[in-house]
């Protein structure tokens, strides 16, 4: 992997164009934007209308697209075709002028200034942009990595249930109906609820959708009124909900237990996890500051707290001085401050505070054409709520579309 050569002689400091101590002469500084999420999209726009003096912008992401996970639950329910729920990361890259590196990182040295990729791959860098969100810890849950459908990596997932979907209809034209699918949805997070309505929607006839919220009732951080508009949905669709803490997964089967104790078994042909964020492992050894979950910790500025070279936003950091939750809104918002700061801090400006909404407006899709809105202690619902979303959803996407879809391959 070329990288721009970045000898003993060149002063690395905050503030561009750096130049050659002895010659003066400045060099380019290496820009390198890790993860193609919510933020980043935006970044990128934003270098393609004001391109940072003097930098080498590198995009490394694992796929050409960035799926948006707003409208996943849309796409489950069969009101969009995947390609509608993505926006491609070479086109933006390009129109940008910044190179598109197809590759995961695997570690971080924080000091050294250097990122790994999972080929081997080392992209050095003098300023380091993360926003890679949150992962789903694999063995939370024992038997979950053998027989659970984890909602992270999304695109891991749009591929297994593009092929599990087939196996669904087979299965269930082969048995005649005869007998219903049993899925359990674990999760009573805003999208495991999302999750459970729409799959319900999807498979009428054909699947009985249980919802494991843990514990609590669904979306247990929303105020009383958006919660009980959210049980009303879930009683009408018949989509029992078990407030049991799911323990084990199985072939065929999940173990929950109950807030006493008690242990109950219940039939699960297809398990879905759609559990909480969890940070990247690799972050562990980088020699970042991590919160105490284990995610970046940052500052006003988007910067770490502990290397001012290193941004992060989206659900990967965590916003040590003014927390909120681990929401797209919320790196969707951190995109245009983070631009501002990457350009200034690469060319010696002073850096923008930015100060994260108290609230936001959550709009739940009910998988039927309605949707619950939730702002603060206000909800409410209808047909004209799901238009809304709708109406926003593919405003996103169309704010960041060049060019045709991208599949995942490519
Ligand atoms: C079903 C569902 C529905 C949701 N609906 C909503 C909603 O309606 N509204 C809302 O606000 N929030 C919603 N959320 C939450 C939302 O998905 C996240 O908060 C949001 O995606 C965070 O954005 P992000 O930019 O931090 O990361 P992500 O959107 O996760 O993007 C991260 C990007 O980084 C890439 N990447 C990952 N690891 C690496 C790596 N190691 N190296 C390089 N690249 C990497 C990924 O491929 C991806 O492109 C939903 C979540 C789920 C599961």
């Amino acid at each position: 992997m070329p990288t721009t050569p970045v000898g003993e002689a060149w002063r690395i400091s905050p503030g561009l164009p750096y130049r050659h101590e002895e010659t003066g002469v400045p060099a380019v500084k290496r820009i390198v934007l890790c993860g193609g999420g919510h933020a980043h999209v935006h970044v990128l726009q934003a270098f393609a209308k004001a391109p940072v003096p003097g930098a080498e912008v590198t995009l490394v992401s694992p796929f050409p697209r960035q799926i948006y996970s707003g409208m996943v639950p849309g796409w489950i329910s069969g009101r969009y075709p995947l390609d509608a729920c993505t926006i491609a990361l070479p086109p933006l890259a390009e129109a940008a002028r910044v190179r598109w590196v197809r590759g995961e990182a695997v570690s971080l040295d924080a000091a050294h200034r250097r990122l790994r990729l999972a080929d081997g791959t080392l992209l050095d860098y003098d300023v380091l942009s993360l926003d890679t969100g949150s992962v789903q810890r694999r063995d939370r849950i024992p038997g979950a990595a053998e027989h659970a459908l984890f909602v992270r990596p999304m695109e891991t997932f749009a591929t297994r249930w593009q092929a599990l979907q087939q196996e669904i209809e087979f299965v269930t034209s082969a048995e005649g109906g005869r007998r219903l699918l049993a899925i359990a949805v674990v999760g009573g997070g805003a999208g495991g609820v999302e999750l459970a309505l729409a799959l319900h929607h999807r498979l009428a006839g054909a699947a009985r959708v249980t919802l494991v919220s843990g514990p609590a009732e669904p979306v247990p951080t929303h105020p009383a009124g958006t919660r009980s508009r959210v049980a009303e949905v879930l009683r009408r669709q018949r989509i029992p909900v078990m407030r049991m803490t799911c323990v084990a997964i199985a072939d065929r089967e999940v173990v929950l237990r109950s807030s006493g104790g008690a242990h109950v078994t219940l039939a699960s042909d297809l398990t879905l996890l759609a559990t909480g964020a969890d940070a990247p492992a690799w972050l562990a050894d980088s020699g970042l500051a991590l919160d105490e979950a284990g995610f970046v910790a940052t500052g006003p500025t988007l910067q770490s707290r502990s290397h001012p070279e290193v941004f992060a936003a989206g659900d990967v950091s965590s916003r040590t001085d003014a927390p909120h939750p681990r929401s797209g809104v919320y790196a969707v918002r951190a995109g245009p401050p983070l631009a501002v700061n990457l350009a200034r801090f690469a060319t010696g400006g002073a850096l923008e505070r930015w100060r994260p909404q108290r609230r936001s407006l959550n709009l739940l899709a009910c998988g039927d054409g309605t949707a619950i809105a939730s702002w603060g202690p206000f909800s409410a619902q209808g047909g004209w709520v799901w238009r809304w979303k709708d109406r926003i959803d593919r405003g996103f996407i169309d704010r960041y579309r060049l060019g045709a879809p991208a599949s995942p391959a490519a």
